[in-house]
């Protein structure tokens, strides 16, 4: 792009970048993408759905409009006997965040990520390489300033992601998504998995997805301790803890089944607790932070004005002095104020 805004690399020297993701579950939940097989079709039956949703992040506080082409894969395609609409749908969700990148000045950002069909033989490996090729020669077609390659539990399948964006020379953000056992699939700490990342060229390391901020944070400060790259932090939404670390594995009394993906509502966690993990991981030294699955404009809100950013949504942060039951302000009925309590 020959836009002159400052780079990934230049942002992250300057202080922390946010980038809201949660795309898929986002357009679920807003009835315009299907929860089970999760193919971001809504690209192409709804774009406006999807621009507006760019719009609404980096109006939060997202420095960065990721493509949605998150299981945007030949794989996922297949799944759905549609892969004829492989190219089509790629070339349209990136189409789709340049617009809002150029609008705001976001950065543009291209989307790798795990195909599910990787295992460490060699016709696998090969199978991935092939996909991530065609998406990343998508994803440099459309101009964007760096690639994301994401939720990979296998720490093989993440250097082959890392290997394809290198060869783009655009730089590279990968991160790991560690499920229940704090180990990459192939049996690496996620500090070691990320120090060998960072040792094949990536720009960023770090983890997203599956785990919330709780569960996520001690293993980012083990990987902010492992290496010397910029760290990424992108937890889910979601209140898990010690027990059950990962949102797949939380379970709820009474709930028959796992709530994962469609019934997580209850365990979502509220702002104060996203603003929180924003300073906890700042502190640490993290600098590329965001929210994963269950993301909503008001976490992002939260976590970037944790961080001290003032988005344009930060005009409409709570003001509840002039509530008028909880308010305080001295023009406010006071008979409204006593009554507060037997609300
Ligand atoms: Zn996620």
């Amino acid at each position: 792009m020959s836009t002159e805004k400052p780079g990934l690399l230049e942002r992250l020297e300057e202080g922390p970048v946010i980038c809201a993701e949660g795309y898929l579950f986002e357009c679920e939940r807003r009835g315009y993408l299907q929860a089970g097989a999760y193919v971001p079709e809504v690209v192409l039956d709804h774009p406006e759905v999807v621009s507006e949703l760019h719009r609404e992040f980096v109006h939060a506080g997202s420095d960065v409009v990721e493509a949605f082409t998150y299981y945007a894969h030949r794989e996922k395609l297949r799944l759905i006997g549609k892969e004829d609409l492989l190219e089509e749908l790629n070339r349209r969700a990136l189409e789709l965040a340049r617009e809002v990148a150029d609008e705001t000045g976001a950065l543009f950002a291209g989307d790798l990520s795990n195909t599910n069909v990787f295992g460490p033989d060699d016709d696998s490996c090969r199978t991935v390489r092939a996909m991530f090729e065609e998406q990343a020669a998508w994803a440099v077609d459309a101009g964007v300033d760096f690639i994301i390659a994401e939720t990979f539990s296998w720490l093989g399948e993440a250097l082959i992601a890392l290997d394809v964006v290198r060869q783009t020379g655009l730089p590279a953000v990968v991160t790991l998504s560690i499920h229940q056992e704090a180990t990459t699939r192939d049996g690496s700490s996620p500090a070691d998995a990320c120090k060998r990342l960072e040792d094949a060229g990536a720009d960023v390391v770090g983890l997203n997805c599956s785990r919330g901020p709780r569960t996520m944070l001690p293993l980012v400060a083990a990987i902010r301790s492992a290496v010397r790259c910029h760290v990424a932090a992108l937890p889910v939404p979601y209140r898990t803890y010690e027990e059950q670390p990962s949102f797949q594995s939380l379970r709820e009394r009474g709930f028959e089944g796992q709530p994962f993906p469609t019934a997580l509502d209850p365990f979502t966690c509220n702002r104060y607790e996203i603003a929180e993990f924003g300073r906890e991981a700042h502190e640490l030294g993290v600098r590329y932070l965001g929210v994963c699955c269950g993301a909503g404009p008001h976490h992002i809100r939260a976590l970037a004005e944790a961080v001290g950013r003032r988005p344009p949504a930060s005009r409409y942060s709570p003001d509840m002095s002039k509530h008028a039951f909880l308010g305080t302000d001295p023009s406010l009925r006071p008979e409204n104020q006593e009554y507060a309590e037997k609300l």
